[in-house]
């Protein structure tokens, strides 16, 4: 469940934040740095259009080729014609509970420009007509919490919000990163996903039309409507045909691990030697995450393939959030396979039986000496046909994607 301020069993450091004492966590820039910086002016500048901004504001997003960069990739502006199209009252949602191993891209843009995510919130409220605002932040990232309670009041107080901004806490469920599943949790209840259709932008937070957005989506959005050419130069940022740029969490085995903006299209081995420093001394690059736990695993032969949305749909993969996960000649690739089922046998919220039953028995099955390899694809295809979420629709990704592409490797 997603509360405000109420405790459960956590670490001195985060009970410490909620008494109003940050922890000792980098604190990120306040308000008065962002306007010095030239921060708001895109939202002034988007609420003096008024009503009637709104289509040159859809059109601009359409020109930047702007998608949701949670993970699904939808554009941006089709989520928000759809909650438009809507009778009001509206919300506005923000995802900020990445829990996706390997992915840390909220953290990042939270404590490196908290306003610019804030800013682009209050924005994406302007264009849909929002009478709210609505954080949902994960519980691992307690100084988080305290810079954004301080901001928000620093917000308010200066006149800038506008409408009322709530900030709430996860409790530390995968699952709640899920978008119905974490309206499920804003409304009080067990953070269980919900069939769709209807979807959020019809039938979202407490029955009402809302827009739900990921923290790197909004990080993107003062850029892209506030610049002279902003949604030009960014579209132009992209490579091998693709548009725009993106956050990618890279770690595992190179030089220099870290938060990497890139362009959108950019390859694994581009990450690894352009952005990341080389391999980590000792290590020979073997394989790769693409997309965290649930975006399959690839063989270094295939590290020359764009990294975007669909691009990796032929090879049976996705980048998902972003999270690159470099893997070597020392790694165990069962292992990892093993590994991260395990993940998702522990995350399973349990509503469904493909996935509740399907996770435990995958478990039991990569545990044997030799892999029944028919009976996993068996499985794999059940779980993704008769999954309600996409946590059981791709757990079986990193051994399908062994399976496929490395069977060596296979026990
Ligand atoms: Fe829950 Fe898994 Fe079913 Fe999703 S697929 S609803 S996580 S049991």
């Amino acid at each position: 469940l997603g509360h405000d301020l109420v405790e459960s069993a956590t670490p001195a450091t985060v009970a410490a934040a909620v008494e109003g004492n940050p922890p000792a966590l980098p604190m990120p820039p306040g308000l008065d740095a962002y306007l010095a910086r030239g921060g708001y002016v895109a939202l002034r500048a988007v609420r003096r259009a008024g009503d009637a901004g709104r289509d040159a504001m859809l059109a601009t997003l359409e020109a930047a080729s702007l998608r949701g960069l949670g993970g699904a990739g939808f554009p941006a502006s089709r989520k928000w014609r759809l909650v438009l199209s809507q009778p009001g009252p509206r919300h506005v949602v923000v995802n900020a509970d990445e829990g996706e191993p390997g992915t840390f891209k909220d953290r990042y843009c939270l404590e490196t420009e908290p306003h610019r995510v804030l800013e682009g919130m209050l924005i994406a409220a302007h264009a849909v007509g929002a009478e709210a605002c609505w954080i949902y932040l994960r519980d691992e990232y307690p100084h988080l919490r305290h810079a954004l309670r301080r901001e928000i009041a620093a917000l308010d107080a200066a006149g800038i919000a506008g409408l009322p901004i709530h900030l709430r806490r996860g409790a530390g469920a995968y699952i709640c990163g899920e978008e119905t599943a974490l309206l499920e949790s804003l409304e009080g209840r067990r953070g269980y996903p919900r069939h769709k259709p209807p979807f959020p932008g019809e039938h979202g937070l407490f029955g009402r039309p809302t827009l739900i957005h990921n923290v790197e989506t909004l990080w993107f959005l003062p850029e892209v409507l506030g610049e002279p050419d902003g949604a030009a130069r960014f579209a132009k940022r992209g490579r091998r045909g693709r548009q725009g740029l993106r956050f990618f969490s890279v770690s595992g085995r190179v030089r220099r691990p870290g938060e990497k903006l890139a362009p959108a299209g950019v390859t694994a081995r581009e990450l690894i030697e352009e952005f990341s420093g080389g391999m980590a001394e000792g290590h020979r690059f073997a394989a790769y995450l693409p997309g965290g736990a649930s975006g399959g695993i690839l063989p270094a032969s295939m590290a020359d393939l764009p990294l975007d949305f669909g691009t990796l749909d032929s090879v049976g993969c996705f980048v998902g959030s972003g999270a690159v996960v470099i893997l070597s000649n020392q790694d165990d690739l069962a292992e990892a396979a093993r590994n991260l089922v395990r993940f998702f046998r522990d995350e399973s919220c349990g509503q469904c039986t493909p996935c509740r039953v399907g996770t435990a028995k995958a478990d039991a099955l990569l545990r044997a000496p030799r892999w029944d390899r028919a009976l996993l694809e068996e499985l794999a295809a059940a779980m993704a046909d008769g999954s309600i979420c996409g946590l059981g629709q791709a757990a079986m990704n990193p051994v399908r994607s062994l399976l496929r592409h490395m069977p060596e490797a296979v026990p």
